[in-house]
């Protein structure tokens, strides 16, 4: 049985304090709606990771991610943080191939594949993002884009490997733009990349695959994006800075 999971993603939000206090909130907030299946994660700046993974509480599915990591283990780069430090760390989760790393820090698909590699080396579970831009889906290659995604940055994993990987399809037209794919949008890639994912590696596979929507997600649509058949959480930016919204978001699992 695949998991169902809201992950935040506070992007470069939050200072020190004020992302404490956050965390501890939506943790108080949410520690009697999460059930067995269900999964919370928290992906912060690295700066607050170690101290959420202590604020944590026992027996509450709620996790650490980071929003990145670098692809080699360890070694003369500066300002970089390894997968061997996040693990060690506590974090468990990383965010890997956010439209925004690759659009402003240049990541291609050969850089992420690597990244992919280092962070399931070192026991960390990526949470890999891949989506098509607003020319991509009028000129109707979206499908295509998002099938080479897949295939350059994940299909070189053996189907144990690949069983570690949540997928996140976000629009990137639909980023903190308000603009959100319809569920009936969102439903048909989603279908679309699990077909994908049980041509290569088998229905099994495909079926124990979590695939998330990201994008504009907020307390009013989630219901009806998350009830889609293959719709399995979502992946949130914005509405994840407020505790109230979040949880909301986090309730729409139900
Ligand atoms: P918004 O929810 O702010 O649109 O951001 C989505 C996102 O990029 C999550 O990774």
């Amino acid at each position: 049985m695949r998991k169902k999971i809201v992950a935040g993603n506070w992007k470069m939000n939050q200072d020190y304090q004020s992302g404490l206090s956050l965390f501890s909130e939506v943790v108080n907030m949410v520690s009697d709606e999460i059930t067995g299946d269900q999964l919370v994660i928290v992906c912060s700046p690295f700066i607050h990771l170690n101290s959420l993974v202590q604020l944590k509480k026992a027996g509450v599915n709620v996790f650490i991610g980071a929003q990145n990591c670098h692809q080699e283990e360890s070694g003369a780069y500066t300002g970089e943080i390894s997968a061997q430090m996040l693990k060690s760390a506590g974090v468990e989760y990383v965010i890997l191939g956010h439209s925004e790393r690759r659009q402003y820090f240049e990541e291609s698909d050969e850089l992420l594949s690597k990244k992919v590699n280092t962070a399931l080396k070192n026991g960390l579970k990526p949470i890999f993002c891949i989506g098509e831009t607003l020319t991509e889906r009028n000129a109707s290659i979206h499908f295509d884009v998002v099938k080479a995604q897949l295939e350059k940055g994940l299909f070189h994993l053996s189907a144990e490997e690949f069983s570690s990987i949540i997928l996140a399809y976000e629009p990137v037209w639909a980023i903190g733009t308000g603009l959100t794919a319809t569920p009936e949008q969102a439903q048909e890639i989603h279908a679309f990349i699990r077909k994908i994912i049980a041509e290569k590696y088998g229905q099994q596979v495909a079926d124990d695959t979590t695939i998330l929507y990201g994008g504009s997600c907020n307390p009013k649509n989630a219901n009806d994006l998350f009830s889609q058949a293959d719709i399995d959480g979502g992946l949130i930016g914005g509405a994840s800075l407020k505790s109230r919204d979040f949880t909301d978001i986090i309730k729409a699992l139900n």
